[in-house]
């Protein structure tokens, strides 16, 4: 999702969805978010502060208030919209998202958004950024809205300060993602492309395209995706969310290496094949999905995140909006745990998928997944053997027999590390014996 109206398909009535208790325990899981928009994870008590900020007077019945939400659900508060009227939280992903126009509001909300990430087992996380929104202002010369270098510098200051601390307080990795918005026009995703491209940072390290699906096709983006790639971006791209498979064979043709929702995908064994084989991702969006893609009839049993992993795809559990969808990623994994049966071996798999995905530097990916490997019990990694011995699909087979080659090698690598450590100990320990001997001779 994004902050502009994008979406044109009415869902059917969704259902709420029921936590219930699982047999994988996903709150000690490490885990990874590719695909969430930072205007979509302002909670219901950030929006409040930053209406507060702003003297902006918000429409009554604008959050629940306390008792009438279960918190253990939706810990972070739950905003008021019925999620069986998609106009209706259209409109308040769009109040929301107006209220965040300062460095200062960037700054806190992303604070807030990655520390709560990091909180829950968050080891690697991506924001999707759309210049359009954050970096656009009234050019007093000419009086026309146009993105300016000055404000998206402010604003990419402000959010870099708040992810290097989250890193310094917790470990937390993050990198962002600038978007266009398709249904603003090929040439305004163009513009958006040139303008990343002559302001780089060293976080942006991937270009999206979302919005309304409908929008224009693929090939209408060509040169702006070009454009990105050739600035050494990576590629996420949102498809097969309202429309078809064509829609993700489109993406892939053009560069994209990750997939934004792909709900569509099994509807073509080809793009299906072809997503396997190529090891493109699907970011897949539980919550988001249920809440607004007509065809799972607000039901997670119709969701393909088992078809597209036992496919050999790789797949990602992202929040999309947090804040406004009243989730997290521990809640999306716990709740894909649940509802499409992942084991803890499959759980780690993913994480390590979305580490392999992401768009963060070899060393860094490097780094990030042997911590993984290292945290992983005897347990965790004759669970993963079994798995890929029982493995029928010979991607996720050999996807499988890599991650118990990578983990025995690491954990033999932390044994030899360990035997080292006892060695030095000892050796230090008879030292110290010899040294009190002499002593006691020389008294
Ligand atoms: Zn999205």
């Amino acid at each position: 999702m994004i902050n502009e109206s994008n979406k044109t398909a009415l869902p059917e009535k969704a259902s709420t969805t029921v936590i219930k208790t699982n047999k994988v325990d996903t709150a000690s899981l490490p885990k990874v978010t590719l695909h969430e928009h930072i205007e979509g994870t302002v909670t219901p008590e950030m929006a409040m502060k930053l209406a507060q900020r702003h003297h902006v007077k918000l429409p009554d019945n604008f959050v629940m208030a306390d008792g009438q939400y279960d918190k253990a659900d939706f810990p972070n508060g739950r905003y008021a919209y019925d999620e069986s009227d998609f106009w209706a939280f259209i409109n308040t992903y769009d109040s929301v998202a107006d209220l965040m126009r300062t460095p200062q509001d960037y700054y806190d909300v992303t604070k807030d958004y990655l520390s709560k990430n990091a909180a829950e087992g968050g080891v690697y996380a991506e924001l999707i950024l759309s210049p359009a929104h954050m970096a656009v202002e009234v050019n007093p010369e000419t009086g026309k809205s146009e993105l300016s270098a000055p404000r998206y510098h402010a604003m990419m200051n402000a959010i870099s300060k708040a992810a290097a601390e989250v890193k310094e307080e917790t470990g937390l990795e993050t990198r962002f993602i600038a978007t266009g918005v398709r249904n603003m026009g090929a040439e305004n995703v163009k513009q958006v492309a040139e303008f990343v491209r002559d302001n780089p940072h060293p976080l942006v390290t991937g270009f999206g395209i979302a919005g309304n699906e409908r929008a224009g096709k693929f090939d209408d983006f060509a040169e702006a995706l070009s454009i990105a790639k050739s600035a050494g971006l990576k590629l996420a791209l949102h498809a097969g969310e309202i429309c078809g498979p064509e829609s993700i064979k489109d993406a892939v043709r053009l560069g994209a290496s990750r997939i934004g929702h792909g709900v569509s995908a099994p509807q073509d064994p080809e793009i299906m094949k072809e997503l396997a084989e190529k090891n493109v991702m699907v970011e897949v969006c539980p919550t988001s999905n249920r809440i607004l893609v007509t065809d799972l009839k607000g039901d997670l049993a119709n969701h393909p995140a088992r078809t597209l992993y036992d496919a050999g795809i790789r797949i990602s559990l992202n929040p999309d909006d947090a804040g406004i969808f009243g989730t997290h990623t521990g809640k999306e994994h716990r709740i894909s745990a649940e509802k499409f049966d992942f084991t803890k071996a499959e759980m780690l798999d993913i994480t390590l998928c979305g580490i392999e995905n992401s768009f963060a530097d070899v060393k860094t990916r490097k780094q990030i997944k042997e911590n993984v490997y290292r945290n992983m019990s005897s347990e965790d990694r004759k669970e993963m053997k079994d798995l890929a011995d029982k493995a029928k699909n010979p991607a996720l087979k050999q996807r499988l027999e890599t991650r118990v080659a990578e983990s025995e090698k690491v954990a033999k690598k932390m044994e030899i590390q360990k035997r080292r450590a006892n060695a030095i100990k000892s050796m230090n320990t008879a030292r110290m014996v010899m040294l009190g001997k002499k002593a006691g001779l020389t008294r």
